[in-house]
């Protein structure tokens, strides 16, 4: 089983990265962003609370997140490895993700990270913005995501560097170009060739 998850700050390209890869290698695709969104669209109780915090740029609870994750995978049982986009984000999720492959009997292959320059990353959130419709790309909230992103999220970069399976890629050129490094990345550090 190949299970990775897709790291980077907001803007990075996780999503239509993850879109190509998940193509490639049949894995089951965990976006806790997309689920958030889900439930928000359903118009739930449960809903209503998340987008309190998720519309001012701040981060839901870790048990919320284990939980709709765990549900989607109970519901996946057959799948051929997982793909995780937008998770883990603070270094409790991490030793959380350690303990569901463990679990799950299975390996982690590790985090792959897209990089890209904090004022790119701006200019692209704001433009996705004009057509994304999410509340949460405007500029006030993208900056107040980005903190989040550095004070929260950003150690659990050091934690998988210090475990040796943390591999930064190239987030900027064409679409194609940055699949490209993805993939070289997978290929090196797995066992798949
Ligand atoms: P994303 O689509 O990954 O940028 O996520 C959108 C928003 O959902 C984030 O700004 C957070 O408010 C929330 N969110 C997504 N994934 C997580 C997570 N793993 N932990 C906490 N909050 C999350």
């Amino acid at each position: 089983m190949l299970n990775i998850a897709l790291f980077g700050p907001p803007g990075a390209g996780k999503g239509t990265q993850s879109e190509r890869l998940i193509a490639k290698y049949g894995l089951l695709y965990i976006s806790t962003g997309d689920m958030l969104r889900k439930e928000i669209a359903s118009g739930s109780d449960l809903g209503k609370e998340i987008n309190e915090v998720t519309s001012q740029g701040h981060l839901v609870s870790d048990d919320l997140i284990m939980r709709i994750i765990r549900k989607t995978i109970n519901s996946n049982p057959h799948a051929k490895g997982i793909l995780f986009d937008g998770f883990p984000r603070t270094l409790s999720q991490a030793k959380l993700l350690e303990s569901l492959i463990e679990e799950l009997h299975t390996r982690f292959f590790g985090v792959l990270s897209l990089e890209v320059p904090r004022q790119e990353l701006i200019e692209r959130l704001i433009n996705r913005g004009k057509v994304s419709g999410r509340s949460d790309d405007r500029e006030d909230v993208i900056l107040e995501r980005l903190k989040e992103y550095e004070a929260k999220t950003l150690p659990v970069a050091e934690y998988f560097e210090k475990k040796g399976n943390y591999y930064p890629v190239n987030g900027t050129g064409s679409l194609d170009e940055i699949f490209e490094r993805l993939v070289a990345q997978i290929e090196k550090h797995s066992n798949l060739q």
